[in-house]
């Protein structure tokens, strides 16, 4: 009996996986396609100022339309393409298209900054900030109007070289954010090594705004962060609770669905046209 189970649950679990890499498999190759055939796009979320409500910068995310699948979300096909080697052509694509829309916005009279996020495995890849460079030098783009957000966990990950990631972005004048802070255990006396200037707090902070310990754990990390002269941005804000809880705490900036979920460039640029 237990023989024959263990047999069942082994039997399961190799169908599991040959289905799974099947899947995969398939993905990977259609993701060659996606990249070449661009079936990529990016939506954008905007992050608001919380002492007016106007928008002040975008936060790009990667989609794919794929021909059967419909679209697919980076969690379904970002980890492949790193598996692959691919994730450096897809941060290119990423960084290619972000300068096109800066552009734009800036011909609309729309000084806004686009932020993306940027696989953790480039910060092991030499070729990267010089690739970047080149392009934002292509595209003729002023640093101020873009940046690359990292997780911290991810940063804390690759602690041995992350300081010479960010040095180098500094040297090449690129902006970082801190993604997701507060959800890993790294070190506050780390970070404070780290050229950053800004933080985005983890949506987790903000799940439950009545709890008054968490309130109190928000409001630490705002100070502190403030006090070591960094700008804070909520992630992940969805109730009126939590904007006027970042209010109360003078968080600098937010987004989330209760601003607007992501959503293609022209809904953006009708969004900006309203707003002015
Ligand atoms: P992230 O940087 O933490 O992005 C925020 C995620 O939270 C996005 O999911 C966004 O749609 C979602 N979100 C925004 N507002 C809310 C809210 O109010 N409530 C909730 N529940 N969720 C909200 P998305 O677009 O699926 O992106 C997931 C992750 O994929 C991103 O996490 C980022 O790490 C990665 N990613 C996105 N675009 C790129 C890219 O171009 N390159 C790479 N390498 N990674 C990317
Ligand atoms: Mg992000
Ligand atoms: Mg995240």
């Amino acid at each position: 009996q237990s023989k024959g189970s263990g047999r069942n649950t082994f039997n399961f679990y190799s169908d599991y996986l040959q289905h799974k890499s099947h899947r995969e498999l398939s993905l990977q190759k259609d993701l060659h396609a996606a990249i070449t055939q661009s079936q990529l796009f990016l939506d954008y979320q905007p992050v608001i100022r919380l002492s007016d409500g106007k928008i002040i910068a975008l936060e790009a995310l990667v989609r794919w339309q794929h021909p059967e699948k419909g679209i697919l979300t980076p969690e379904h096909f970002i980890n492949i393409a790193e598996f692959n080697g691919f994730v450096e052509l897809v941060d290119m694509w990423v960084i290619r298209h972000i300068c096109r829309d800066i552009k734009t916005l800036l011909s609309h009279q729309f000084p806004l900054r686009i932020s993306m996020n940027c696989s953790a495995l480039n910060i092991n890849n030499d070729r990267f900030i010089p690739e970047a460079e080149r392009i934002l030098q292509e595209e003729n783009i002023d640093r101020q109007w873009f940046c690359f957000e990292l997780s911290e966990a991810v940063l804390y990950e690759h602690r041995h070289k992350a300081p010479l990631f960010l040095g180098k972005l500094m040297q090449s004048n690129i902006r970082l954010i801190v993604d997701d802070f507060g959800s890993s255990a790294s070190s506050l006396l780390w970070l404070k090594t780290l050229p950053i200037c800004e933080l985005k707090l983890d949506r987790c902070l903000l799940l439950d705004p009545s709890n008054h310990s968490d309130h109190e754990i928000i409001a630490a990390l705002i100070a502190m962060s403030h006090k070591l002269g960094w700008l804070v941005t909520a992630k992940g804000v969805e109730l009126q609770e939590q904007i006027s809880l970042l209010q109360d705490e003078h968080c600098d900036f937010a987004q989330g669905y209760a601003f607007g979920k992501p959503m293609r460039f022209n809904e953006v640029l009708m969004r900006l046209r309203g707003e002015s």
